[in-house]
């Protein structure tokens, strides 16, 4: 008989503060989950940080791994999740984000959504936790109203290649508010929008990834389509804290359960982007043009008045001073494996 196998956090040497909240992070070791590992981690409290290392880093989570207050479990989602102890709140950001990553198994992506978002609400509601959803601009699809408030419903293709992410994410809304509704689990819902910062993944695919990592190797930039469909990029600072206040949130309306965009209203076409990038670097890198992948949305900018009014939220960090440590970021990644690249041959 196999068996699920139980996590027991290691814990035992800490004293358990006033405010110290125990806290389980599904994708932990990603982009925006081990940034929100590293920050809840800064702020005192205990994190619990699972998972399966699909598209999750060991370089993002290493400076955390001998840290008393930071547990790693080596787990996949799909599969159910029982931990020894209290756990206070949970974060769900377990799924690949980019294209090309999130379409390389779409089977697994999808599941991970909803199978997994289902096996973490169920941990919620063993252990009494509030538990939050990353959620995504993308359950607007191919949007054709713009900005996107939270009651649009969206124009999402259900049978193409980022269906699996689109749908996969959307069922997971309906998981989180029927579990609300139903056996009263503390649910938060947040659609976050494209969001850049340290810790991405350098091969990612995603564009600013790829146009950063370009412009510094003096690769051409690739533009996907004719360069005028638009993004808005929010800096990872902004979105931690858009993530906690929304987790933290008090809800003396009873509306706080509802959908919540998180994102930087600042809207730019991909070429903007790209000039933005060549400027910044100082790159002599040229521009070339490829097919626009299918299902591509051609706008995308989020309306945060919700978030404004009931978290008092919106971001400080413009595209333009975001990027500064993020270029950095990347040419430290790019030294980093150029030194690797030099060891390995000699
Ligand atoms: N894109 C691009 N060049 C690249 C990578 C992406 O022009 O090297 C475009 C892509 O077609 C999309 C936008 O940039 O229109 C944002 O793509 P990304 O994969 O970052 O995220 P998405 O918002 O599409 O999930």
């Amino acid at each position: 008989m196999g068996g699920t196998r139980i996590f027991r956090p290691n814990f035992e040497k800490l004293e358990r503060g006033a405010t110290t909240k125990t806290i389980v992070i599904a994708g932990g070791a990603g982009f925006i989950g081990s940034n929100l590992s590293h920050r809840l981690i800064a702020e005192g409290n205990r994190v619990i940080c699972i998972d399966n290392m699909e598209t999750g880093r060991n370089e993002n989570i290493a400076g955390l791994l001998t840290h008393p207050n930071f547990d790693f479990f080596l787990h996949d989602i799909l599969e159910p999740i029982q931990i020894d102890g209290p756990v206070d709140r949970i974060y769900n950001m377990a799924c690949p984000g980019s294209p090309p990553k999130y379409q390389r198994d779409p089977i697994h992506t999808f599941k991970t959504s909803v199978l997994g978002g289902m096996n973490l609400l169920e941990l919620a509601e063993e252990k009494g936790a509030r538990i939050l959803q990353s959620s995504t601009s993308e359950v607007y699809g191919d949007p054709d109203v713009s900005p996107q408030k939270e009651s649009y419903r969206g124009s999402v293709n259900t049978v193409g290649p980022r269906s699996c992410y689109d749908e996969g994410k959307r069922g997971a809304e309906t998981l989180f508010y029927e579990m609300h509704e139903r056996r009263g689990v503390d649910t938060r819902i947040a659609r976050i929008f494209n969001t850049y910062g340290p810790r991405m993944d350098p091969e990612d695919g995603r564009v600013v990834s790829n146009f950063v990592m370009q412009a510094l190797m003096g690769e051409d930039l690739t533009i996907y389509g004719d360069g005028a469909q638009t993004r808005s990029f929010c800096y990872i600072s902004d979105l931690l804290k858009g993530l906690i206040t929304l987790m933290e949130g008090e809800d003396p309306l009873g509306t706080i359960s509802s959908p919540v965009n998180l994102g930087n209203p600042g809207e730019f076409t991909i070429l903007e982007l790209a000039e933005t990038v060549l400027n910044m670097t100082g790159s002599k890198s040229k521009l070339v043009y490829r097919d626009l992948p299918v299902d591509d949305p051609h706008q995308r900018c989020p309306d945060i008045s919700r978030a404004k009014s009931i978290l008092g939220w919106e971001p400080q960090v413009p595209l333009k001073e975001g990027l500064i440590p993020t270029i950095a970021y990347f040419k430290g990644e790019l030294s980093g494996r150029q030194t690797y690249a030099a060891r390995s041959v000699a």
